[in-house]
């Protein structure tokens, strides 16, 4: 039963805890009842246990849940979400409990709104993370099993800018799977078909959207996890249509934008070489990679370089090797990016590409666990006064590059930040600290900005300012420790910051259809944002005298 929703009593006795059913513990209210469930998630042994007690304290007492999540962030979040997700999506259909968010299915196609109509939050619905369980973190086409991949992230929403758990929809389309073991599994929840092809997949993607819009008309979609070609099809196609964005490339850009600035000026400031002669090294180009290189350009565009200048400062590698334009048969996501300047045999080999290239800057996409050897870093050192290594892989299993070997391998001189988390570490007597590039740093605040300034679309210009906000939302501890990104204890601060700079940008662009923001300057509507942040009601003992505060 959910604390939030005791029937009062009517009994009255000695001991008996007004207002609260007998069935309370009379000293109930006298212990920290947050404290308790801390203590019970952590005496969980797998982090997939971890998901499902938390899952289950989300169904009894949302507010509960939230309060401890809030209190708890670092320790949470990473069964929330990635890594622990990961698990939990991968065995989605055996964990299975109770609805948590809605399917849309292949077969629904022509019913798509009616289906989308039985959900309770109906019009205060404000933001839905859609995936269509193709692509689920690293670890492939997870069909119908993606839906805690969308219930995390908007999670991750709530935690960190303060959007209401009621207004949130998470949403997994049901579109088969390409995966033989869940099509063969008896206890598989989704459709048991293989995945439609382009036509098929188009027309239901367009009947969704415009059902999206039609029943939920305040609604910003998120698109997560989609397969690669998809990813940037269907924001192609939808984003100057509808009000959505796709994390994994803009959100993903934007974050390694804010991360890349300040490493470039710490990198610039040590080798005294300008921040227009960064050279940046892509070793991954699929729509992560991809997304990312082309929000740096905006790294050079914000210098003044044209798009051409800036574009040749950006090289792409796969797994053939650096990416040219005369390869045969080359993708189109990485044709923008693909080498005119390289005459001669494919270069394949990391060390080589690195000579060739002369990067300032290695960015790892790939998912290939260890790809930044000794070499590559002996190398990028012997390059750079202070290189820029970012090992974005996740989750850690498949990072190019550990931090303790990033350190030991550049002595020291490493401007370092990765996709999952690394602890900080001690070499030859001084403390480092690792950046994580993650992406929770930017989509919260872009979500936040463009509910409340009800922008038509999230454009380029957004997500920019939403990067340069955070950049330079470090505090003067955080900067002169010569970190990139913040700490992410402060995240709901930052998100209210990336929520001011991405609310400016959409009325430059003339986007906002609540135009009242216009009038107010910046520190009134900061604070705006910072009272629409919702939190959760304390109503759990939080004076409880003896209690230890969370
Ligand atoms: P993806 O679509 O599978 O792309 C992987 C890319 O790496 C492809 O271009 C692939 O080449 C290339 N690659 C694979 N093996 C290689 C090799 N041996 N040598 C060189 N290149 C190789 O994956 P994604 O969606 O872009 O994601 C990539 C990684 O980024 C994931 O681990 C994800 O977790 C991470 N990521 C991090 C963040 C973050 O840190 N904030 C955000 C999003 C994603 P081909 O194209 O030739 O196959
Ligand atoms: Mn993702």
């Amino acid at each position: 039963m959910s604390l939030t929703a005791l029937p009062s009593s009517t009994v009255s006795a000695p001991g008996l805890v007004p207002g609260l059913a007998p069935r309370i513990p009379p000293y109930f209210l006298n212990t920290d009842h947050r404290q308790r469930c801390l203590a019970q998630l952590r005496s969980k042994s797998t982090g997939l246990e971890k998901y499902i007690y938390l899952s289950g304290l989300k169904e009894r007492d949302p507010n509960l849940f939230y309060e401890v999540l809030l209190g708890n962030m670092l320790e949470i979040i990473p069964i929330l979400y990635t890594p622990t997700v990961g698990d939990a999506c991968s065995s989605y259909s055996h964990i299975w409990r109770r609805p948590e968010g809605l399917y849309v299915s292949i077969e629904n196609k022509g019913h798509i709104k009616q289906i989308l109509q039985t959900w309770p939050g109906g019009l205060a619905s404000r933001i839905a993370v859609v995936t269509d369980g193709s692509r689920i973190l690293g670890l492939g086409d997870l069909g119908a099993n993606g839906l805690p991949i969308s219930i995390g992230k908007l999670d991750l929403y709530i935690a960190g800018a303060g959007i209401k758990p009621t207004s949130t929809v998470p949403i997994c389309l049901d579109l088969g799977t390409n995966t033989q073991k869940f099509l063969e599994d008896p206890l598989y929840i989704g459709v048991r078909r293989k995945r439609p092809g382009t036509t098929e997949m188009d027309a239901f993607m367009e009947e969704f959207m415009q059902a999206m819009r039609d029943v939920f008309p305040m609604l910003l979609v998120q698109f997560e996890d989609f397969s690669t070609d998809n990813a940037f099809r269907y924001l192609d196609l939808f984003r100057n249509q509808y009000r959505c964005f796709n994390d994994d490339i803009q959100g993903t850009g934007a974050v390694i934008l804010s991360g890349f600035i300040n490493a470039a000026r710490l990198s610039s400031a040590a080798s005294g070489k300008p921040l227009s002669e960064h050279r940046i090294l892509f070793f991954g180009a699929g729509s992560a990679g991809i997304g990312v290189a082309k929000q740096l350009l905006s790294f050079f565009s914000l210098l003044g370089l044209s798009e051409e200048e800036a574009k040749s400062s950006i090289y792409t590698v796969d797994s053939k090797g650096l990416i040219t334009a005369d390869r045969k048969g080359l993708q189109e996501h990485k044709k923008f990016f693909a080498r005119t300047d390289y005459q001669g045999p494919p270069l394949t080999n990391l060390t080589d590409i690195i000579g060739f290239v002369k990067p300032t800057a290695l960015l790892g996409l790939s998912t290939i666990r260890g790809a930044f050897t000794e070499d590559v870093v002996k190398l990028m050192s012997s390059l750079n006064t202070r290189p820029i290594i970012f090992p974005l892989s996740n989750p850690v299993s498949l990072c190019e590059v550990d931090y303790s070997d990033a350190i030991k391998w550049t002595n020291g001189s490493v401007i370092f930040a990765s996709g999952s988390p690394y602890k900080a570490m001690e070499f030859e007597g001084k403390v480092y600290e690792p950046g994580q590039g993650n992406n929770m740093y930017i989509f919260p605040g872009i979500g936040m900005g463009a509910i409340l300034s009800k922008a038509r679309h999230v454009t380029d210009a957004m997500v920019e300012q939403a990067a340069i906000a955070l950049s330079s939302s470090l505090s003067q501890e955080e900067q002169s420790s010569e970190l990139v990104y913040p700490r992410l204890a402060r995240i709901r601060d930052i998100s209210a910051q990336i929520a001011l700079a991405v609310i400016r940008a959409a009325q430059k662009d003339d986007v906002d259809e609540n135009t009242l923001f216009r009038n107010l300057g910046d520190n009134a509507l900061l604070d705006y944002i910072k009272a629409k942040q919702w939190q959760p009601c304390a109503t759990h003992n939080s004076n409880a005298s003896n209690a230890p505060r969370l």
